[in-house]
């Protein structure tokens, strides 16, 4: 997909944001519905949380916008899970994504994700993000507070002053637990490799086996792709 428009990553005046905090995870989908959609959309990275977000996204708003960023990198159970959820919901996941494998190796050599993860991540899932988020005003994402340090001062509506939008997290008070809870009782799909302990999953290259995020760039300091920056 192409970008539509740019823009700076000032908030603009006058913009109030309610306090959403005592508010359940349906009243925050349902508030962000109202007030943004179609310039709204979940960016789904067909982990458990977005189970739970579909689900409820979609019983408030069938026509609800989900963008995913297609790294060209994902697990074959990621790409099955993705053509079940479009079959499931009646929809079509507007996808994102960078330069062709190919492109990237001919431009920066192979395994990029190797040698620095850092780029890769910027070329294959930051820069497909920018481009996707050109034509919202708002995005909704499955931050939890507990999935990482960086993640923990993360309200359910704020400022996202990284890519200059609103930003929706209807389950940053959930636990691990409570997402499980609501998989299971609701018969939800996801993505098998959960039970394969991947507990975050990403790129093939770049993820493991393992709780938390550990799983996620074994062996280097990095933590996060940069979609989600403190403070940001
Ligand atoms: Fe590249 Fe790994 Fe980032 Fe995927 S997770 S974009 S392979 S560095």
């Amino acid at each position: 997909m192409t970008a539509t428009t740019d823009r700076p990553p000032t908030r603009p005046p006058g913009l109030e944001l309610p306090d959403l905090e005592a508010a359940d995870a349906r009243e925050v989908v349902a508030w962000a519905m109202e007030r943004f959609h179609p310039r709204i959309a979940l960016a789904c990275s067909f982990q458990k949380e977005e189970s739970v977000l579909l689900d409820l996204i979609f019983s408030v708003r069938p026509d609800a916008r989900v963008f995913a960023l297609d790294t060209g990198l994902l697990f074959e159970e990621t790409y099955d899970l993705w053509r079940q959820v479009e079959e499931r919901y009646d929809t079509t996941i507007e996808r994102w994504h960078g330069p062709t494998l190919a492109e990237q190796a001919a431009r920066h050599g192979d395994r990029l994700w190797a040698r620095d993860p850092s780029q890769c991540c910027a070329i294959r899932k930051v820069e497909p993000l920018r481009r996707g988020l050109a034509d919202l005003d708002a995005w909704v994402t499955g931050i939890r507070r507990d999935q990482s340090p960086a993640r923990a001062g993360a309200a359910k509506v704020e400022w996202d002053a990284q890519f200059g939008l609103v930003k929706v997290n209807p389950l940053a008070d959930w636990s691990d637990q409570d997402v499980w809870r609501r998989v299971i009782a609701d018969g939800l799909p996801y993505n098998p490799l959960h039970d394969r302990d991947f507990a975050s999953i990403g790129c093939v290259p770049c993820t493991r086996p393992g709780q938390g995020r550990e799983g996620r760039w074994a062996g280097s300091d990095k933590v996060e792709c940069g979609l989600h920056l403190e403070d940001a």
